[in-house]
């Protein structure tokens, strides 16, 4: 188990640290998957952002440095879809000179076999790549976008042997959707040197007709993989780490479950989230954010902006997952494709 990061910088109510953003680039993606983006909400004409609301990256760069100067370690951008902003490595470059931050990205994988040495030449360190199944018409149902799967599995190809190598790999489970790929997918993955993640379908947003019958537990998840596949627990990298880690006995690799309904982690959370617009939410299931870009743009210097970041999360007391496990409602949410999953 490797040493976790010193941390200086505020605790918030329930002291935790701060320690990961998530910036989310783009509130636009190519995919309409059906557990984020349906299409029944984000038809044709639904009103992104335009593009004088969205924070540059020099904006995004200044924020990052403050950041990073609180005890953030961790940025990992994301979207919407993080591969469709305009020259994204020239952030990454910005970024990447920022000591003592590991640097990652997320993303759908439909353009990283094109991307992933300028990616890992700009100074990115980790990539992850979401992919539901491996069956062509599950995964096309999934990304409702006609997207193949060949072309996410070049990508991930394509990001090892640039340097990401392990990829990891994160499949939402929806069960009656895709469960049945979860089988095929851990064969697939196994002995690739790729780390596979499963997700439990999380009520995110208000847009994906969220409904308990179709999470699949992790437990579910292990138990079926366990029967073909025996398994056993591994410790976790770090304190916090929000995947429960597991390895094949025989020695084949690795996999990862992310049990964000049926096991919530909120105690040791210590993420932050940035919007396109700059708006700062401190849980995934925030109703309203804080927003920075209007100090950004007002005039505002680096010791307002860094004490307004510190009060925001001195004051922070989410759980929202360890509410909705003793089932106290939440009605409005923000969308994951706006704040970054
Ligand atoms: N477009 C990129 C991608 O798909 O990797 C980055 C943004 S996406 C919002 C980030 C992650 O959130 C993906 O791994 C996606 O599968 C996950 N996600 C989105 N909606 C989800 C939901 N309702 N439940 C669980 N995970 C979800
Ligand atoms: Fe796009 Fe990622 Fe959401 Fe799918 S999960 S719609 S790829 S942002
Ligand atoms: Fe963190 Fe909020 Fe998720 Fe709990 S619900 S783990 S506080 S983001």
């Amino acid at each position: 188990m490797s040493a976790p990061q010193p941390l200086a910088g505020p605790l918030d109510l329930r002291n935790r640290p701060m320690h990961d953003l998530r910036i989310s680039v783009t509130d636009r993606c190519n995919f309409r998957c059906v557990y984020c983006m349906p299409k029944t909400v984000f038809g044709r004409d639904y009103p992104f952002l335009p593009r004088q609301e969205i924070l540059t990256y020099e904006e995004i760069v200044r924020l990052a440095r403050l950041f990073a100067a609180q005890g953030v370690a961790k940025i990992r951008l994301t979207g919407g879809e993080p591969l469709l902003r305009k020259d994204i490595e020239r952030l990454i470059e910005q970024l990447a000179k920022i000591p003592g931050l590991e640097l990652t990205l997320t993303t759908n994988g439909s353009l990283l076999a094109t991307r992933a040495r300028g990616l890992r030449d700009a100074g990115l360190q980790r990539v992850t790549v979401s992919l539901d199944a491996l069956d062509d018409a599950v995964f096309k149902r999934m990304n409702d976008a006609d997207y193949p799967v060949a072309k996410v599995l070049a990508g991930i190809e394509a990001a090892a042997a640039c340097g990401f190598a392990p990829v990891k790999v994160n499949m939402v489970v929806k069960r009656g959707c895709n469960d049945h790929q979860i089988l095929p997918m851990a064969r697939y993955f196994r002995g690739s040197g790729h780390i596979l993640r499963f997700i439990e379908f999380m009520d995110a947003g208000n847009a994906n007709g969220w409904c308990m019958d179709e999470v699949v537990p992790s437990a579910e998840v292990i138990r079926r993989i366990d029967t073909e596949l025996p398994l056993v627990t591994v410790d976790p990298n770090y304190s916090g780490e929000v995947a429960e880690r597991w390895r094949y006995r025989d020695g084949s690799g690795e996999v990862g479950v992310i049990s964000s309904v049926t096991q919530a982690f909120c105690s040791t959370c210590t993420r932050i989230r940035l919007s396109t617009e700059g708006k700062l939410y401190t849980c995934l299931f925030a109703s309203s954010g804080h927003d920075l870009r209007k100090l950004l743009r007002d005039g505002s210097n680096d010791d307002e902006l860094a004490s307004a970041i510190a009060d925001i999360w001195r004051k922070r007391d989410d759980r929202y997952s360890e509410l909705r496990s003793a089932g106290v409602p939440v009605t409005h949410k923000i969308e994951m494709s706006y704040i970054g999953g």
